[in-house]
């Protein structure tokens, strides 16, 4: 196994302040998982499929979630715990950009997990790769990569969790892991594969009521500043053709009505701090306190 150099001596990343909405620990399941968002604390709390993403992992009930962001010239370890990536079963990047592939490979090299999937073998992570970046293009990748998913996670994470957990419960090695994953929904596993991926299709979920993607945390350390953050729809309907949404996540969807209204119905407690922001010109413009959510 290689140790990389580039985060040594270097301090790891600092506690966040920011408010948890979502009630997961890092400890008391079978099996561990880390997401890392390939960009700063800031961009990566910005993201909705970085917040939908730690929500959908940590609520399993066989996987313990933490996060990690790439900073630069700072060791990619967990928020929660500052654990580093080798203590982990399963290291899940999620990439909505290309530039991002750089960060992925600046967090293995700053870890004491292989670069190149080839060289992980018994005791090294599974690594996952999702987002729009890694389903638009997954070959560039694929040398990195022990598992993508292609899709939206809604409709392919749960699968691939509860399969790799069965399976490593089950004291399955690495290689039949990753072989009884070639089949789930939106999966591709180049070591398998090939580096030339087949047609796979993309998974996407048809219920958008079920997991409406919101925000897990606020933070003031983020572009949207202790807001609370919902996706109320999802997919275009134009046909512009150079884009990824419109490839990625067609049909156009929306979340019920009803749906949003749970998740923002409910004034914030008084005295926490928060308050309603009710998207007025003014709301828009400035950076207040932000509306605070009940606990999803
Ligand atoms: S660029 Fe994409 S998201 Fe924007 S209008 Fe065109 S299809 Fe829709």
């Amino acid at each position: 196994m290689k140790v990389n150099s580039i985060g040594k001596g270097l301090k790891s990343s600092p506690v966040r302040h920011e408010s948890p909405l979502l009630s997961i620990s890092p400890f008391g399941k079978d099996f561990r998982a880390v997401l890392i968002f390939p960009g700063t604390y800031s961009i990566a709390s910005s993201s909705l499929a970085f917040h939908q993403i730690f929500r959908l992992i940590g609520q399993h009930p066989d996987w313990s979630c933490e996060r990690a962001v790439v900073e630069p010239s700072m060791p990619t370890r967990s928020i929660e715990l500052n654990r580093s990536l080798g203590e982990f079963d399963l290291i899940a990047f999620t990439v909505p950009f290309e530039s991002g592939y750089l960060q992925v490979i600046e967090a293995l090299l700053s870890s004491s997990v292989p670069v190149y999937a080839r060289e992980r073998g018994p005791g090294d992570p599974i690594v996952l790769m999702g987002g729009i970046a890694a389903a638009a293009n997954p070959d560039v990748m694929a040398p990195f990569v022990d598992l993508f998913l292609l899709g939206e996670a809604e409709a392919s994470l749960p699968a691939a969790l509860e399969k790799i957990a069965q399976l490593l419960r089950g004291g399955c090695p690495r290689s039949t892991v990753l072989e009884e994953c070639v089949n789930l929904p939106g999966a591709y596993v180049p070591s398998i594969q090939g580096d030339q991926p087949p047609t796979i299709s993309f998974a996407r979920t048809q219920d958008m009521d079920a997991f409406p993607p919101c925000s897990g945390w606020l933070s003031p350390e983020t572009e949207f500043d202790n807001t609370f953050l919902f996706e109320i729809s999802r997919g275009c309907p134009c046909g512009c053709r150079f884009c990824m949404i419109r490839l990625s996540q067609k049909p156009l969807r929306a979340v019920s009505v009803d749906r949003i209204m749970e998740l923002v119905g409910q004034p914030p407690p008084a005295g926490s701090g928060s308050e309603w922001r009710d998207g007025t010109s003014a709301d828009r413009a400035g950076r207040g306190s932000g509306c605070l959510p009940p606990p999803i």
